[in-house]
């Protein structure tokens, strides 16, 4: 039986301590400093896409949908809204390319058995009477993608932990990481308890950076602005519609009840540094990036292709802007498993706006990495050290590296 200590309770550290302590060969203990699920997973719009052009990434999205619905079995409490996904290949100067990607997903798709079908521009807009579709359009519906609240899927996670036998603890900041050799043997709290323990997982969202350095491990990852808006009630709006994505608008839409939730992805580049994060949960709800406090900057530039799919923005009145932070890494993909520097230290995090439709897959894939099992993906995807060949520089602290993980979000096509 393997000690496993986690160092963070949202959405990851709760995943992964599901999956160690339901292996039957881990005692898991966590130590969040706040209380759980309270930081950036709260934040989330919590899209769960299954549209992926590498079978690894489906395969870590596809076991979230697949514990969701274990969740919903055991608990008997359904609590995702499957109403479908469409990806719409808009008409327009790159509609093939847009149109290419789309039938690359639906191939990917089929040989991990997901369903989709192709609708056309009528069919879009029977299904979602807000938007503007043109004539030639057409886009690739999955049926069974949703959406979530991320607090009560990370609870859900949390409680199952639990009755396996699990021990979690709120209100511990761990300050510092054991070590002895080049092994790291436990952690240390701000009040100097120790936990010692066979493997750590720092799974500390936006904060592992700043554990990571104190140890000398760079963790290829910076703090950017994510956000989205949500309308007023609006009659054309029904709590059932299917979500939407348009690469051509950078945008994707989900209703919000009867209000319509939308994201953009703009081009400001909001990032933060890591030594200069809110230490408080609280505080990391309150954050605003200076160049552009209330993104309006990030409305203005997309305002036109918005509201030429999306009409109704036009009379809406926002009613809420959610701003946070994401880690995103110059891949847009997270940074999963052990480091070089140290044995028995292992990093969840790094997960670039996906961390929870990603949030089985990453507990599935660290719990065989700490065990030593055969990993159900190709785990040298999501490697810690896959940016050294590329980069000069592979640091959080450095600006420029920060500048380079800021382009993985402008450039992000998928939900
Ligand atoms: C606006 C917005 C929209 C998003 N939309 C989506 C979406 O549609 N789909 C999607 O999949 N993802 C989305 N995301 C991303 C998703 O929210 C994150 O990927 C996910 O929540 C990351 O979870 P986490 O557990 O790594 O981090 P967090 O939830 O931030 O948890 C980290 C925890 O570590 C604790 N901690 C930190 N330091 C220490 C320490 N020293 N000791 C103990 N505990 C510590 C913190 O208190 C915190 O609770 C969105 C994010 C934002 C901000």
């Amino acid at each position: 039986m393997k000690n496993v200590v986690i160092v963070g309770g949202g959405i990851l550290g709760l995943s992964c301590t599901y999956y160690l302590q339901t292996s039957g060969s881990a005692h898991v203990t966590l130590l969040e400093a706040g209380t759980f699920a309270a930081a950036t997973t709260s934040q989330a719009a919590a899209l769960l896409t299954r549209a992926r052009s590498d079978v690894n990434d489906g395969l870590m999205v596809d076991e979230s949908h697949r514990m969701i619905k274990h969740f919903e079995h055991t608990f008997q409490q359904t609590f995702m809204h499957r109403n479908g996904c469409i990806h719409i290949a808009n008409q327009g100067d790159s509609f093939q390319q847009e149109l290419a990607a789309l039938q690359m997903h639906q191939q990917q798709g089929k040989q991990r058995g997901i369903e989709s079908y192709w609708l056309n521009a009528k069919e879009i807009q029977q299904q979602l009477p807000w938007l503007h579709i043109k004539n030639e359009s057409l886009a690739l519906f999955y049926p069974d993608d949703g959406h979530a609240d991320p607090y009560l899927l990370a609870n859900f996670y949390r409680q199952a932990a639990k009755q396996a036998g699990a021990a979690l603890h709120q209100g511990i900041r761990v300050k510092q990481l054991l070590e002895s050799g080049n092994r790291v043997v436990g952690v240390r709290s701000e009040s100097n308890h120790d936990w010692l323990a066979d493997a750590v997982i720092i799974a500390a969202g936006p904060w592992s950076s700043i554990l990571a350095a104190q140890h000398q491990v760079k963790l290829a990852m910076a703090p950017i602005r994510s956000h989205y808006w949500i309308t007023d009630n609006h009659n054309l709006l029904q709590p059932d519609h299917a979500m939407a994505i348009s690469p051509t608008s950078k945008a994707y839409f989900r209703s919000e009840n009867k209000g319509l939730l939308f994201g953009v992805r703009d081009s400001q580049t909001c990032i933060a540094d890591p030594k200069e994060l809110p230490l408080s949960q609280q505080d990391i709800h309150n954050h605003r990036f200076e160049q552009d406090e209330k993104g309006w900057l990030a409305l203005e530039e997309n305002w036109q292709s918005l509201i030429d799919i999306c009409p109704l923005l036009e009379t809406a009145q926002l009613n809420h802007y959610i701003n946070g932070i994401s880690s995103y890494t110059p891949d847009g993909l997270p940074l999963l498993g052990p480091c070089d520097q140290w044995r028995n230290l292992f990093f969840a995090t790094g997960c670039s706006g996906a961390g929870i439709a990603w949030s089985g897959g990453i507990g599935r894939l660290l719990s065989e990495q700490v065990l030593a099992q055969k990993p159900f993906v190709n785990e040298g995807r999501y490697a810690l050290n896959r940016f050294e060949q590329h980069f000069d520089t592979v640091d959080p602290m450095d600006e420029n590296f920060r500048q380079q993980c800021a382009r993985a979000r402008s450039d992000k096509k998928t939900g």
